[in-house]
């Protein structure tokens, strides 16, 4: 008899598979989906290996498959496997990952015939036996829903359990449907000839009847069905003219189920390779080779580091491998940010490769992601594109993984497990698949750099910008002292270097970004008699000034109170708003540069499905003279009308509290940068800060990532920081915050003495500590971090109770 390692859909399995048997009769293969027995649930499950022997003596069998087909190939079975090792995680967890959307659902038992029944008369059956062999006859089967309807649920279970040893029925188990209808748009037909129509149209025109002439006009030169938005478009008419076509018995209306496809080709022409620049020529060179000897397997594939500043021509290059791929019988996956994935970014792939690309994201209806899914498995596409967890399509005969802004945070998944880092898993699954890695970045992050400098990874670099005009220079950078601006007497949000450079570029038809890297009104409220600033009673976290409602909000969970009068320490009236905020920049820019008109991108107005592209076509086509925005604005952007770019405060972000601090305020000034000049008008650049000698701030201003590079490098070496350690984040989260300390400084110790006793070097302890957000939604919370060679393999040996969550590699400790 078989057996199966199955890894089960429980949170007691953690990252363990359990032994199954397999009946006899019942194929099952590595990565199927099965129901299994587990305590006295049916349990979904999905197989990770086949064995002769089962870990356990005691083995329950299989109860039946999901999917005849496997749902995970054999690479994918190891990665997940991988992926739980390396991130302490469930491993269904992991498993999960892969699955189609919509594949954790409620089971539905289904009771029938077996194929071959025993002999028996319904007549000889006790009374509620009979009954039911009598329903499941009339309909094949019945689901053990329906018989509860009838039998009471009890009763039901009773019977059915009875047929099943008498041998006389069977249950099988199906997941519940996943609850999406087709999608229907209306139609309109001509049920007349045309040519009596064009005598209807003559006279409706007599009568007056315009638009019903001219809808039936329509429908008469058309010899298909016309969908009715796009008539009541052409025609500029509403659904009454429509009507009253079809009463007169000259038009129909109709529900036709249409496809969905997440990108629409229409208007989407075919684009053509570009000419290469000699740079994109020796890049492009290097990945070719690399991609035809993987393919015939002389070499392990090889990562590449993509380095070249926005607008180097780096999607091009993306384009031309993924091309070289697909010649080579290969498929690729694209990873760009959730935030780049816009219409934008999805053309320019769709044009290239023209109904072969698929696009995954959590936007989509999970009718959508279910539909997109089922196609890439079918192999319908070349390349699928998509945010981090398009990593994981069900994707065969992979060749390459782009990866792009690799340096960006969001590659981490944050707050589920597994708590995976996308670069990572991807090079994993890469050595797995013998696919090539593209990591693309204008700002890489340091510890992608530094393997590129070992030679760990193949570095490419594409140092200029490919504009009109061949090399033209990135934009200047000046910054601006605001310690100065207070000395002059100058409290505006405006220096008078910015102010000018806003005033001019306006009065000129140019554009304006204004980046602040926040959201709200002014942030926090401040007592100017105390210093005391009002935060939340839950998180801690100051608390925001929305000025829309005139409330303040915490960001962390949702608590608000209205903005009081009073301080509430020492009841001075001196309550002043302090911090910037993007509403309260908008509030001055208006009154600053009234002849300017301004648009307000943050995530407060852009939490809608289109509001993102809505904003950002009105300022393309130029209804905005200056757009005032946080992070999105930083992101991807090209537009060539913008010649002025203002970073209002560069602050911020340099004083958080994590050794990532340089490098986060280094990347989002490069890229807030990055947006200026991308036209033929050339572009400027304003930093305001307080700390203007700081290095990431005189290293951004000059586009130098090598001089940021390198200095940021020596203070990781010197402080044992990533890459020259690993780090795991241990957090402990509790409503009380003395047993959560306890409890933190407990475990401190119980790591300590593992440590000590398995005699492990290099291995140390930071910590325990608040975290930097002590407070979430009313628990305490506090951090210990393990910094060494391997945290993850040392804590793999430890049981860690109940209320830590580990994240292992972490991006972020705040
Ligand atoms: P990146 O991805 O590095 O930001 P892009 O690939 O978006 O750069 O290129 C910037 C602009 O230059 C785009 O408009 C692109 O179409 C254009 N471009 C890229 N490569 C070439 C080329 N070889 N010849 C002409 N234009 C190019
Ligand atoms: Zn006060
Ligand atoms: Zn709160």
């Amino acid at each position: 008899m078989g057996y199966a390692e199955v890894s089960v859909n429980s949170p007691i399995a953690q990252r363990r598979t359990f032994s199954y048997a397999i009946p006899s009769g019942l194929s099952i293969n590595v990565g199927q989906a099965v129901w299994v027995p587990f305590g006295d649930k049916l349990l979904q499950g999905i197989v990770l290996e086949l064995t002769d022997c089962p870990s356990v003596e005691e083995t329950k069998e299989i109860a039946g498959v999901i999917e005849s087909h496997p749902l995970l190939s054999p690479p994918q079975v190891l990665l997940a496997r991988w992926l739980s090792e390396h991130y302490l995680s469930p491993l269904f967890d992991a498993v999960a990952l892969m699955l189609p959307p919509g594949f954790e659902r409620k089971v539905v038992t289904f009771i029938s015939i077996p194929p071959t029944p025993h002999q028996h008369y319904i007549s000889s059956l006790p009374r509620e036996q009979g009954q039911v062999i009598e329903l499941i006859q009339k309909r094949n089967r019945v689901s053990l829903k329906n018989l509860e309807k009838v039998l009471g649920k009890k009763r039901s279970q009773a019977v059915v359990s009875q047929l099943v040893r008498r041998g006389l029925a069977v249950r099988s188990y199906e997941p519940e449907p996943i609850r999406v209808g087709p999608k229907y748009e209306h139609y309109l037909t001509l049920k007349v000839s045309a040519s009596e129509a064009q005598q209807e149209v003559a006279k409706l025109r007599k009568r007056g009847a315009i638009k019903q002439a001219s809808l039936l006009n329509l429908l008469a030169q058309q010899h298909k069905a016309v969908p009715w938005a796009e008539a009541r478009q052409r025609v500029n008419c509403n659904k009454t003219v429509a009507n009253a076509l079809v009463n007169k018995g000259l038009a129909e209306l109709q529900q036709i189920e249409v496809k969905r496809e997440p990108i629409s080709y229409q208007g989407i022409t075919q684009s053509e390779p570009l000419n290469l620049t000699a740079a994109q020529i020796s890049a492009l060179r290097s990945i070719q080779s690399s991609l035809s000897k993987t393919a015939e397997r002389r070499t392990p594939p090889a990562v590449f580091l993509l380095h070249g500043v926005t607008g180097s021509g780096k999607t091009e290059i993306y384009l031309r491998a993924l091309a070289e791929a697909v010649k080579l019988g290969k498929r690729g996956i694209v990873l760009v940010p959730e935030i780049s994935l816009t219409p934008q970014t999805i053309e320019r792939f769709a044009s290239r490769f023209p109904h072969k690309v698929a696009v995954l994201h959590s936007k989509l209806s999970l009718g959508e992601q279910f539909d997109e899914w089922q196609r890439i498995r079918n192999g319908e596409f070349d390349v699928v594109i998509g945010p981090r967890s398009a990593l994981f399509a069900p994707i065969s005969d992979l060749g390459l993984i782009v990866i792009d802004e690799e340096h960006e945070w969001t590659y981490k998944q944050p707050d589920k497990s597994p708590r995976y880092h996308t670069r990572d898993v991807a090079i994993n699954l890469a050595g797995l698949t013998g696919a090539v890695v593209i990591l693309g970045s204008a700002t890489p992050d340091v510890e992608t750099f530094y393997h590129a400098q070992r030679g760990d990874y193949r570095l490419l670099q594409l140092p200029e910008r490919v504009t009109p005009r061949e090399g033209s220079p990135l934009p200047q950078v000046e910054i601006v002292d605001l310690r100065d601006e207070l000395k002059a007497g100058n409290r505006s949000l405006f220096s008078r270097a910015l102010s000018q450079a806003i005033a001019k570029a306006v009065a000129g038809g140019e554009q304006v970004i204004l980046f602040l890297n926040r959201r709200g009104g002014a942030t926090f409220i401040q007592c100017r008699s105390c210093g005391f600033i009002l935060r939340c009673r839950r998180c801690e976290v100051p608390l925001t000034y929305h000025s829309v409602e005139d409330t303040l909000v915490c960001h962390q969970c949702n608590y608000r109170i209205p903005v009081p009068q009073v301080c509430s320490r020492c009841s001075s009236n001196r309550i002043k708003f302090l911090g910037v905020g993007t509403q309260r920049l908008e509030r001055e820019a208006g009154y600053t540069f009234p002849q300017a008109k301004l648009l307000r991108w943050d995530s407060d107005i852009t939490r809608g499905k289109h509001s993102h592209q809505e904003i950002l076509s009105k300022f393309r086509t130029h209804q905005a003279d200056i757009l005032i925005g946080t992070q999105m604005v930083a992101k991807g952007l090209d537009l060539p009308l913008v010649t002025l770019v203002g970073v209002v405060s560069a602050d911020t972000s340099l004083n958080l509290p994590d050794f990532r601090a340089g490098e986060r305020t280094f990347q989002l000034l490069s890229q807030v940068a990055g947006r200026a000049g991308r036209g033929t008008l050339g572009g400027q650049v304003i930093i305001q800060t307080y700390s203007p000698e700081h290095y990431a701030i005189q290293a951004a201003a000059k586009h130098d990532y090598a001089s940021f590079y390198d200095k940021e490098i020596a203070y990781r070496r010197q402080l044992h920081n990533p890459p020259f350690t690993r780090l795991a984040c241990l957090t402990y989260s509790h409503a009380n915050d003395t047993l959560c300390q306890k409890e933190a400084e407990r475990m401190k110790r119980l790591l300590i003495e593992e440590r000590d006793s398995k005699g492990i070097a290099g291995l140390s302890l930071i910590g325990p500590a608040p975290a930097f957000i002590h407070r979430l939604r009313g628990r305490f919370r506090w951090q210990l971090i393990l910094r060494g060679a391997e945290p993850s393999a040392f804590l793999s040996q430890i049981p860690v109770p109940k209320g830590w969550v580990v994240d292992i590699d972490p991006v972020s400790l705040l």
